[in-house]
């Protein structure tokens, strides 16, 4: 492993003198409204997703632009929904950025979308797992969610998902899960499950 010596603490909030924690997290609640997160593939043909979903909620503001302070510097931003672009739009891999990001901002909905000829609709669990092992001498099957590898069917997958948000316990209970199927071709956004807010009655 290379490192290199220079420590850049200048850059970092928690090095600043005087640090204090609580006070830092009202500033960041104050410099970004954040209100959805989306996870979706980073297949690069499907790139407008967090566009698509921004028109489709009302009062969405993506992509948004830098506020800067009078020093010139970047001190927030006016973004509401931030993506989360990962492998199959899984939800799996989008867990702990949802905590944080409630921990720092706070949020309303979570939306996983999963998207027409996904690469993730190309093979199977086994068959992927089966690979590592053939091509690489490892077992990779108890590292990651089994369900959460390939897409097989899109109903299932995105029931699954939302189902995965819903019972994380880092995923507070008053956000709303939502679970869309984007067509690539077409540019149709489909919800296909819903899962809102839980009220302490319910
Ligand atoms: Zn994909």
């Amino acid at each position: 492993m290379c490192t290199t010596k220079a420590t850049f603490n200048e850059f970092v909030f928690s090095a600043m003198p005087g640090f204090d924690e609580a006070s830092f997290r009202k500033l960041f609640a104050q410099a970004i409204n954040l209100k959805t997160i989306v996870i979706h593939c980073f297949d690069p043909r499907a790139a407008e997703i967090p566009e698509v979903v921004a028109r489709h909620f009302p009062g969405e503001i993506y992509p948004g632009e830098n506020v800067i302070d009078e020093a010139g510097n970047r001190v927030g931003h006016t973004r509401t929904l931030f993506p989360i672009s990962v492998a199959g739009g899984r939800a799996v891999a989008g867990l702990q950025s949802i905590s944080t990001m409630e921990h720092l901002f706070g949020l309303e909905n979570v939306v996983v979308v999963h998207h027409s000829f996904c690469g993730a609709t190309s093979f199977t669990t086994d068959g992927m797992l089966g690979a590592f092992k053939h091509e690489h001498g490892v077992d990779i099957s108890s590292e990651y969610d089994r369900g959460s590898i390939s897409i097989s069917d899109f109903n299932s997958s995105l029931e699954y998902d939302v189902a995965l948000v819903r019972a994380s316990p880092g995923v507070p209970r008053h956000v709303n899960v939502y679970g869309f199927f984007y067509n690539i071709d077409t540019g149709e956004l489909t919800e296909v499950v819903r899962d809102l807010a839980r009220t302490e009655a319910a």
